[in-house]
């Protein structure tokens, strides 16, 4: 046993062991689990980011029908990579992407990194995405720390570890010879049994080798902020090819999702009159109640008309997709 400042008394090879066979029988069948192709796994872990994985697997194979290489998503125009990462959310990610494709094409001629310090040269590579992309499709010796990885190692030392102690305890229980599906397993582990509230230590692998068993709480939940916004919903009909809707362009130097499409918010309303229908939205620490009124205003500058048929290549923002489909117009 080899001992470590943060974990005195915990067997590696039994912690690895046991975590492994756990990972084999009760891992998540993914879309990104069925191979190791470094392409997918670099844009699912960046899809990942932030984003609920049922909605990265609505998302997934639509990507790659529109992008199969790092070639064609190079070439793609930003409109349409911004159009595929609709719903997704936190689109500066996606523009990273595009511009992390276009190096690797012109620095590279199209062959992906297959190291972590490679990795992160590129835009929009962090310490975590790069060590997991270069574990998981490379076998690279690296540990991950995100925040599932973090509240296991926490729980399972019973200290509140420093950023940089957790990378050094990562590292340190890292079976080398299976990096990336230690990796994954660490994570899913997080993800899926030591959630944040309510831990399911009776079914955990490494219940035996964990220090607190979910008696501390390592994870304040933050408090949502709740908002109400309006929209105007307005069709017309498209000489009689099917029906448009009209849309408002989102400023290029908004702070959120800069130069994405969405229906014009209405900023004062006759309160007698009553939404056609209500959506709940939440982004981020902020929960949304969004009343919507069909037949209204198309009276903006920045708006156009968009035949319905055509939406799916455009950019909107989650929110007027949402309100689209509810509407029934997507
Ligand atoms: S025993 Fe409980 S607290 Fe410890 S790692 Fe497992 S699920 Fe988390």
């Amino acid at each position: 046993m080899v001992k470590h400042e943060v974990f005195r008394s915990l067997s590696t090879s039994d912690f690895r062991q046991k975590l492994l066979a756990w990972y084999k029988t009760y891992r998540r069948e993914l879309p990104w689990r069925a191979n190791c192709d470094p392409y997918h796994i670099w844009i699912s872990e960046i899809m990942l980011q932030q984003t609920r994985v049922a909605a990265v697997i609505e998302h997934y194979h639509e990507f790659f029908r529109r992008f199969p290489t790092v070639e064609k998503l190079a070439r793609a125009r930003e409109s349409s990579v911004l159009a595929a990462w609709s719903g997704l959310g936190y689109y500066r990610r996606a523009r990273m992407l595009h511009a992390a494709a276009k190096t690797i094409v012109r620095q590279r001629g199209g062959a992906l990194p297959d190291r972590a310090e490679e990795w992160l040269d590129l835009p929009g590579i962090g310490r975590y995405t790069a060590a997991a992309i270069a574990s998981i499709a490379f076998d690279e010796p690296v540990a991950v720390v995100d925040g599932n990885v973090e509240r296991v190692l926490q729980r399972v030392s019973g200290k509140t570890l420093t950023r940089e102690q957790l990378w050094n305890a990562a590292q340190h229980l890292l079976d080398v010879e299976h990096s990336g599906d230690f990796n994954q397993a660490m994570m899913e582990l997080g993800a899926t049994v030591c959630t944040p509230r309510a831990p399911a230590c009776l079914t955990c692998p490494i219940v035996d080798l964990c220090a607190t068993r979910g008696e501390t709480e390592t994870n304040k939940s933050i408090p949502q902020k709740k908002r109400e916004i309006r929209y105007s919903l307005a069709c017309r009909d498209d000489h009689g090819r099917g029906r448009e809707v009209f849309l408002v362009r989102r400023p290029r130097n908004a702070s959120l999702m800069a130069g994405m499409w969405e229906l014009p918010e209405i900023l004062s309303q006759n309160g007698t009159v009553k939404p056609s229908f209500t959506v709940r939205h939440s982004i981020t620490v902020t929960d949304y109640t969004v009343r919507v009124w069909q037949n209204g205003s198309a009276a903006d500058a920045n708006g156009s008309w968009f035949a319905t048929r055509k939406l799916k290549t455009i950019a909107l923002t989650g929110l007027a997709r949402k309100i689209l489909r509810k509407a029934g117009v997507l």
